[in-house]
């Protein structure tokens, strides 16, 4: 018996919107949700019992750099991820192919797998799906990637439509070491590139395989919003209904609103987490960058219609003092601020899509974008 579900709790009327309900061994995951990016085993800057209580209900992690250091065995040994940065909920794992190719130096891609140089001391390995699954699993990751090459952008249809074929016989591989029905969920990969054919090809092809969920990959590359909001909502109805399905690497607050109009259930990006360590602030009446002259003597909160700890209790004109000092405080409470923002938008779309009233609350989210 599986110990990983996909509860589809609502479908919205005027959009694809959906409400639903992941449940693993560790938790529950009301969806949609953000995955806060913890990339090096720490969502940089945010205690887990903060995290807990701005409502993250599950974080990423990433496979090559936990690879490359600690190590994934001296993880293992320790524990398991979990225990290791002291973090009890759900973690999604990614595979490694994307950062192997944009971090990676000399990669060259194989059947086997691909060989690249660590960029921390140039030290040569092989990533083979196999291993990959493999370091996932001593990691003790609950939602597991399936090894695959994200296409870089713009790409020649060859290119893309060999890439994609071979992503799809990895993905096979990663199936075959971690079948279906344990206590860790495996999600397939949708590549393909801007190419529709390529993707309802590659949409086809994992769904043969069988997953626990599907991703789109290879989206937020570099292509405009449109393009890749066109993708989304060819590829998604592609992906069965009563699974959960996964946008990769997205995005801005914007593109959460438009990946969740179009039948997406979950999300994960650097964007709040790395836009807070170099001032950027989002808010619900859009961007501040909090360096600015203007802010020196702003006594308003970052948002006054905000909830989290910051906007209590911290002014503009203190956070810019503390982002020119250097002071480790200004990531901590922007990133504290940024991640509460995230959190409350996903909870935001939620509550609305359960009322039935998401195309409502699209329209409010961008009438306050608006009023800056
Ligand atoms: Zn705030």
């Amino acid at each position: 018996m599986s110990q990983f579900q996909f509860d589809l709790l609502q479908q919205d009327v005027t959009t694809e919107a959906r409400l639903g309900r992941i449940t693993c061994r560790r938790g529950q995951i009301d969806t949609p949700t953000f995955m806060p990016v913890g990339t090096l085993g720490t969502v940089k800057g945010m205690l887990p019992e903060a995290l807990k209580e701005i409502g993250a209900q599950i974080i990423l992690a990433n496979t090559y750099h936990l690879f490359l250091r600690p190590g994934h065995e001296l993880v293992r040994q320790m524990g398991g991820l979990h225990k290791f940065m002291n973090w009890d909920r759900p973690i999604l794992t990614d595979s490694g192919g994307f950062q192997v190719f944009s971090l990676g130096d000399l990669c060259k891609i194989e059947e086997g797998g691909v060989s690249f140089q660590s960029h921390l001391d140039g030290s040569r390995h092989l990533l083979t799906p196999e291993l990959s699954i493999e370091i996932q699993q001593a990691l003790g990751s609950d939602i597991v990637m399936v090894f695959d090459e994200c296409i870089p952008h713009p790409a020649e249809w060859k290119y893309v439509a060999d890439s994609t074929a071979r992503s799809a016989r990895w993905a096979q591989r990663c199936r075959d070491v971690l079948p279906a029905g344990g206590e860790t969920a495996l999600f397939g990969i949708v590549q393909g590139g801007m190419e529709r054919d390529l993707r309802r090809q590659s949409a086809e092809e994992l769904q043969e395989i069988g997953f626990e969920g599907y991703a789109l990959g290879g989206l937020s590359v570099g292509e405009e919003a449109v393009v890749m909001y066109e993708m989304m909502e060819y590829a998604l109805p592609l992906l069965p209904q009563d699974q959960p399905r996964y946008v990769m690497g997205v995005g801005t607050p914007q593109n959460l609103i438009e990946g969740i109009a179009r039948g997406c259930d979950m999300f994960d990006c650097v964007m709040p987490t790395r836009n807070a360590r170099n001032g950027v602030l989002f808010s619900r009446f859009g961007k501040l960058s909090i360096k600015q002259a203007r802010y020196h003597d702003d006594q308003q909160p970052i948002d006054p219609t905000c909830n989290c700890y910051v906007c209590q209790n911290y002014i503009r004109a203190y956070l810019r003092h503390l982002y020119r000092s250097n002071e480790i405080l200004a990531s901590v409470l922007n990133t504290h601020h940024n991640l509460y923002y995230y959190q409350q938008l996903m909870a935001g779309a939620r509550r609305s899509i359960a009322e039935n009233r998401f195309d409502q609350f699209r329209t409010d989210f961008y009438r306050d974008l608006d009023t800056q």
